[in-house]
């Protein structure tokens, strides 16, 4: 684990021979230097250059071909000697196959952890790597290693709270199957240590999380163990629901099984949809009892465990809730057999009521004149529709106690941790409203980011006393006005566009094209469809649904029969979503309920206050397999988390900041005899001066030497050749 000090040394020397630093290819073809070719087939290859005529270079590859090619598909390649460096910020010549091939080759020898300045990047080894567990835990307390590791970051969020007595989180994005949720849960287990080994609250905490995955997690085609929030009602082939139904159908004793008249998990249209109901290797009866373990522990008394069980089965029975068409076509009325029987007795409504509710619009006010019936259709989402809709006030509900339950085992500080577990960007050959969603919230996610990343830079300068002008960054504030700006913004647009009777996703799409055209982040595409150039890269959307997802949240009459249901449960989880969120801004609750916008801004209000850590994970292939690397899809996600621009902007002021003790320690001893320099800073001063660093490479603050990048590696060098 431990990287050499003596070859980054060796490395950093190489790069800063004189003024030799020049990432112009002409300078670089010149020189015969190694170069990254950029092959037809779009693959980088390194070669050497053997000769150059006018912008063409003859090139030999690495894989024996010689190839004349344009200058323009030549990037810089940096010296063998920088193979594998921990932190890309260290490379001489940034570029995409550079970062690329640097982390594939850490990749290669188990290395999964490399820093790109302030951000950890992480690849998904999908193998046991051994570099977890107490030993670890320990070594990265005592500060023995340094390598980069989740350990690490959380390690120094931790010190960061205590010292500053800020509240910290660590943000960890990517996409599905990168390994954020297995990245979140090592982070949490080294929290869990710090606070005391097995104290009753890393107990409670990880039981929390075996608890919330039960409810939050399914298995999709892309990811075994998915944290997912939609996927009650439609699974793809070969897909589950979340992992509690599967379990409660395997596992309930029979006595629990009676009281909630429960069947097996094949018997459930929610759950023989797709096909798929057994996880190869996974004991659902067993997962059942250690889940009931962890509700225990957790502090969930048995009655709540009945009413979060009785919950469930409902849900699996309104499922099998069938409809017949009567009156010559013109009604639809709910079947009343033993599936809508169950569901109104566990929900604690009666059948009547539950009947009403699914194939009318009952109004507020419960006026039966204003009384409309479904069609057969409307009659099955709706009932799609309560079903999410409870679900995912049972998971709030249980989230709550959860929370009510860690607070009361806190033990004094008041400041906290947070880790955030946030989809990463995503842009799909077709993009809906969840993908506009979690774009959004990605966009936010980006400029917190940014903001985060210069604001300390300044703070330490300005610390410092050090005069220096603002590194530019590509500010996506633009893109957020596109979503965020009051009535004429994307998301105001929506709103209103759901509330007019006549609306339909097309004429949704000719009122942005009409508002939003002027932005240009925004352009209008044929039909419903519109895209939007994100940070990351533009995407195009298809509006298709976005309207009824969008109003999907609005279920007040729902609300109305839950809150008069016996089921207590229910009843208390309806008044939590009454008080927090108010049903009555449209996308408070997106239908998948993956990214309410409400939460997403309460969210980052959060964020904005705590010093943020951040960690991308990256999947290397889509196969869910060790030891496989894939150029297309690793290239794709360092694009979207835009990790050469953070390297970029890591390195564009002066990344090497030394105080004057340790820098004066460190060179003092090189000064000639007739320096009389004696306090730290004077020697910090002579030494700058007589190994001739040019003034532009450093700045002098109160307590620290401020470096350029590829500075410090003169001294070095000068020192290894005296030592
Ligand atoms: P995400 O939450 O990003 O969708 P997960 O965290 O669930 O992805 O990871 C998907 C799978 O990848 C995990 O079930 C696990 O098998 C594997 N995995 C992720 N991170 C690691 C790791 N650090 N070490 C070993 N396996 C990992
Ligand atoms: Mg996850």
């Amino acid at each position: 684990l431990t990287e050499s000090s003596d070859r980054a040394a060796v490395a950093s020397m190489w790069r800063n021979q004189g003024t030799d630093l020049d990432d112009n290819i002409s300078y670089f073809m010149k020189k015969k230097r190694r170069v990254w070719c950029r092959l037809p087939s779009g693959q980088w290859e390194s070669g050497t250059i053997q000769s150059t005529s006018g912008e063409h270079a003859l090139v030999s590859l690495s894989n024996g071909n010689v190839m004349k090619i344009s200058s323009s598909e030549l990037l810089p390649a940096n010296p063998d000697i920088l193979e594998g460096v921990d932190d890309l910020v260290q490379l001489s010549y940034l570029n995409e196959p550079s970062l690329f091939h640097n982390l594939q080759n850490r990749f290669s020898n188990d290395l999964i952890y490399t820093k790109a300045g302030p951000v950890l990047v992480a690849i998904n080894p999908f193998k046991d790597v051994q570099i977890y567990g107490d030993e670890f835990v320990t070594a990265y307390r005592q500060k023995r290693l340094d390598s980069p590791h989740v350990y690490a970051v959380v390690d120094a969020a931790y010190d960061a709270m205590m010292k500053e007595e800020v509240n910290q989180s660590i943000i960890i994005s990517g996409e599905s199957g990168a390994g954020k949720t297995e990245t979140a849960k090592i982070a949490m287990h080294y929290l869990a240590a710090l606070s005391g080994g097995s104290s009753s609250i890393e107990h409670k905490m990880l039981q929390s999380n075996l608890i919330l995955e039960a409810f939050g997690n399914a298995k999709t085609s892309r990811n075994g163990n998915s944290s997912r929030f939609s996927r009650v009602v439609q699974l793809a082939n070969g897909e589950r629901s979340y992992h509690v139904f599967y379990q409660l159908c395997a596992g309930a004793p029979s006595s629990l099984k009676e009281r909630l008249n429960l069947r097996m998990a094949s018997d459930y249209k929610y759950l023989s949809q797709s096909d798929c109901l057994a996880i190869e290797g996974v004991n659902e009866a067993q997962r059942f009892h250690i889940l009931m373990e962890a509700l225990d522990i957790v502090g969930i008394s048995k009655e709540d465990q009945e009413r979060i069980f009785a919950t469930l089965a409902a849900i699996l029975w309104l499922g099998n809730t069938s409809f017949q068409v009567i009156d010559n076509g013109n009604q639809v009325e709910v079947l009343v057999d033993e599936a809508v029987t169950n569901a109104a007795k566990l929900m604690g409504c009666s059948i009547q009521e539950l009947k009403l509710s699914l194939c009318t619009n009952k109004n507020l006010a419960g006026k039966e004149s204003a009384t409309k019936r479904w069609t057969l259709q409307q009659a099955i989402d709706r009932r799609d529709a309560l079903a999410k809709f409870i679900y995912a006030r049972l998971f709030d509900w249980l989230v709550e106690r959860i929370n009510n339950s860690l607070h009361a085992a806190k033990c004094c500080v008041g400041k906290s941790i947070n880790i955030l577990d946030i989809y990463g960007f995503e842009s799909f050959q077709k993009n809906s409203f969840e993908q506009m969603c979690i774009n959004y919230a990605n966009e936010r996610l980006q400029q917190h980011f940014n903001r985060h990343l210069f604001k300390l830079e300044q703070e330490d300068y300005e610390l410092d006393g050090i005069d220096w002008t603002k590194v530019d960054f590509e500010d996506n504030q633009e893109c957020l006005d596109l979503f965020e700006k009051k009535s004429s913004g994307l998301l105001s647009v929506l709103d209103a566009e759901s509330n007019l009777p006549k609306a339909s996703d097309l004429t949704f799409a000719n009122k942005l094209k009409q508002h939003l055209n002027l932005n240009s982040r925004f352009k209008g595409e044929r039909g419903r469809a519109f895209s939007v150039r994100h940070y990351a890269g533009e995407v195009l959307y298809d509006t298709n649904g976005f309207l009824e997802k969008n109003k999907d949240s609005l279920h007040a009459d729902f609300l109305q029969l839950l809150s008069a249901c016996n089921n207590e449960l229910l009843q208390i989880a309806s008044k939590l979503l009454n008080d927090s969120e108010k049903p009555a801004t449209t996308l408070s609750e997106i239908s998948s309920s993956d990214f309410p916008r409400q939460s997403v801004s309460t969210k980052f209000k959060r964020l904005d206050s705590t010093k943020p850590h951040f960690i991308r994970c990256i999947k290397p292939n889509n196969k869910q397999l060790p030891g496989i690397y894939e150029a297309d899809l690793v290239l794709e996600q360092l694009r979207c988390g835009g990790i050469l621009e953070v390297v970029r902007i890591a390195r564009s002021g002066h990344p090497i900041r030394m105080k004057h003790q340790e820098f004066a320690r460190r060179y003092g001893f090189l000064l000639s005899k007739t320096n009389v320099a004696r306090d730290p800073l004077s020697i910090s001063i002579a030494i700058l001066q007589q190994f001739g660093i040019l003034p532009e490479m450093y700045q002098i603050g109160y307590t620290k030497v401020f470096l350029r990048m590829g500075q410090i590696e003169k001294l070095e060098h000068r020192r290894k050749q005296v030592l």
